[in-house]
Parts: structure tokens; sequence; C-alpha cells
């Protein structure tokens, strides 16, 4: 029998966790409508409940500050727009501000029309320009409308982690909303709505160990809320109609809870395991660059380029050898193209870049075979190369 296939994909989607799994199994088999009354309903109910609570906690807030929706998409399509209401004034936000890193679910700009998106540019470490945004800010007409400010806790690609205290107070100065697209960092590191002084979470629970197709929109408060995407029958206290997933719902609660226990000590063996592989790759090819090394990044990702060598070239290479990494984002099907979060990092070779992403399933003996792969890869590729 072959050896088993090695997953280093995890910023693409990580495994179901066992716990999130039994979690949907007990929810599927239970057949009431959760906004019935009867108790069968209620039953439905109370699983969503635990699972508001799961998530409230792991962002430390409150389980009425959460939206369950269809994932980190719809919730930033949802918070991403011009309209807001305050009760029921109507508040107005006339611009977004966004870093040139953001997933394309935040980088495309929600509801707001392309006239009204101005991204901001990242230095060559992929942090965001912070001279830039306050410049942006100061020059924001505020008789128009609120700024909306939206940049990223951890980058899907280099893991980068952005100064999002220091983005909140330039914000909080300007009487702007500040929108934190937590998607990566949710399981990696401690996660505070109100240390990080955003005004809104976006957050997918496939990135943590729960299903796809489930996500959650988490506010600092109840008061200040965006128009609805969703209009209906009222569900999610009328910010997000539709019956709600309850299996979905009740595996994104299972995998919450698992993702606040023990985050410093998971990820220090998850980082110990990447430095150990990224060692081992520059030893394989000592000319490997590592993008965004030099400032904190999420201890589990590893984007890297070769030089002469494609980012899918390796890819595929690598998955013949029964290892599955991404180069660059894999969020949209089989697309493979020049990363746009390099670009935005004045980073223009065209060999693009080869991500792995560790997890807590993730071994010693894993890294070594992949370093093993890697090391064979580039020898027969370089060879290949130089008798061409
Ligand atoms: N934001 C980031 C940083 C992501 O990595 C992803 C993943 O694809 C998303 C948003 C979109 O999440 P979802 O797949 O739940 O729509």
């Amino acid at each position: 029998m072959g050896k088993a296939r090695i997953y280093m994909d995890w910023n693409a989607t990580a495994p179901l966790l066992p716990e999130a799994r039994a979690a949907m199994l007990s929810a599927l088999d239970c057949a009431g409508n959760p906004s019935s009354v009867h108790a069968e309903g209620r039953k439905a109910r109370q699983m969503i409940e635990a699972a508001r609570r799961a998530v409230a906690r792991l962002c430390d807030t409150l389980p009425a500050h959460v939206t369950f929706t269809s994932g980190a998409t719809e919730a930033a399509n949802q918070v991403l727009t011009p309209v807001f209401h305050m009760g029921r004034t109507p508040v107005c936000v006339s611009r977004l501000y966004v870093s040139a890193t953001e997933h394309p679910a935040v980088l495309s700009g929600g509801r707001f029309d392309r006239g009204s998106l101005c991204v901001l540019p990242v230095d060559a470490d992929g942090l965001i320009d912070l001279v830039a945004l306050d410049a942006a800010l100061a020059a924001h007409d505020r008789a128009l409308g609120l700024p909306m400010v939206a940049v990223m806790l951890a980058n899907n690609e280099t893991g980068v982690i952005q100064p999002i205290a220091d983005v909140a107070a330039h914000v909080r100065r300007a009487g702007g909303l500040l929108v934190v697209d937590a998607v990566q960092a949710a399981d990696r590191l401690p996660l505070s709505i109100e240390a990080l002084g955003a005004d809104f979470l976006v957050l997918s629970a496939h990135k943590i160990g729960g299903p796809k197709g489930v996500g959650a929109l988490v506010s600092r408060g109840e008061v200040l809320m965006p128009a609805p995407l969703m209009r209906g029958g009222g569900q999610e206290k009328g910010h997000r109609s539709g019956t709600e997933n309850a299996a979905a719902i009740a595996g994104f609660g299972a995998a919450a809870d698992m993702a606040a226990q023990d985050i410093e000590a998971r990820m220090a063996g998850i980082a110990a395991l990447r430095d150990r592989l990224e060692e081992g790759l520059r030893t394989a090819a000592p000319d490997l660059l590592i993008h965004g090394a030099r400032v904190p990044r999420i201890g589990n990702t590893s984007l890297v380029t070769l030089p002469g060598l494609k980012g899918e070239t390796l890819q595929i290479a690598l998955d013949l050898e029964g290892i599955a990494v991404s180069s660059g984002s894999a969020c949209s099907s089989g697309k493979v193209g020049r990363s746009p979060v390099l670009d935005a990092m004045g980073f223009t070779a065209e060999e693009g870049a080869l991500r792995l992403s560790l997890g807590a399933a993730t071994t010693a003996d894993e890294v070594d075979r992949v370093i093993a792969a890697f090391a064979r890869v580039v020898a027969r590729k370089r060879l290949a190369g130089a008798a061409a």
C-alpha cells in the first residue's frame, strides 16, 4: 500500500473536526424548524443558540452580536454596504477603504459601487501603509457619510498579521467604522473584537474545522447594523432571513469551541513545525524566498517562491508525490495565476508562489516527507531545466 497523502493546504480549508461532525449529525436528526415553537423547533433553536454562544466566546463578545450567514463571503457582502441603520435611523457610509491584500470577498467592495472603493497600498512585507490610511481618512468628506475601513487580521496567502489596533486608532479618530476579516486568524490568534477595536468581524466555519457554507458576521454592539442582504422571514433578528442551516451552524459552534481552547499551546506546536519546514526547504533550495518572513505571521503559513520554477509546476509535482499544497490562494476553483497579494507587495516575478499551510493534525514526519519530496522535485526540475 502506498503512503497516505499529506494535506498541507489548511488555509484553503481545514479538515472537518470529529466534534463538528458529531454535532452536525445530531442536528441533522432534529426535525424541527428553529422558528417553530413546538418541542422539535425548540430543540433546533437550542442547538443554534449553543453555537451562537460558542462563536461569541471565540470573539470575546455577547451571543446577541453573532449573525449566522452562509460563509465569510456573505458576511462581508452584508457588512460592506453604504446603508446602515441605528435603530430606525438610516446611517450613510460614503466610502470604503480596503487594504490591497484583502481576500476577494472584501476587495470586491461588497455593495459599494466601484467609485466609492479606495484600495490602500501595503509595503513589501504586506503590512498596510498607515500613512496612506491616515491621508485617505484625512481627505474623507464626512458631509457625504462615514468612512468604512476593511483590513484583514491575517492574510490567507502570506499569513502576515496586520496591526489592527493601530488601524483601529486611525479609524476611531476619523469617526469611521472598522471591519476586520478574521477568517484566517480565528483558531490561530486569540480573538477579541473589543481588544482589536473592530466594529465588525467576518468569520468562516470551514477554516477552523467546521463545515463549508456557514460563517458569521460579528458586531461590537447591536445598535448600528448594516442593511440586511437577505430579506424575508426575519430570522437572525431580521439581519439574515432564511431558515437557518441548523446542522452547519451546530458544526460551526463545535469547531468554535475547539478553536478557543489552548490556542497558544496549539499554535506554538504548529509554528515549530512550520519553522522546521522552512528550514528544510531552504536547505534543499538555498535561493528560496519566504514572503512576509520579516514581520509577524500566523504560525501555520509559509508562502515561498523559487527563482526559475513556477509555483504551479511545483504544486503539480508535489501533488503527484502525494502532497496537497496550493499555488497562491485556492478560493476560486482551479484558478491559477499571479498572486494579487504578491503583486500588491511589489513582488512581480513571473514564477508565482507556493503556499504550504499546516494545521493541528500536521506531524513532524509529514513535514520531513514534504521536505524530502520538495528536494527531489526541485533537483529533477532544475536538472530538466538545465538540460533544456
Ligand atoms: N476571507 C479570507 C481571508 C479567506 O481566506 C476566505 C476563504 O476563502 C474568505 C474570506 C471567504 O470565506 P468563505 O469561503 O466562507 O466565503
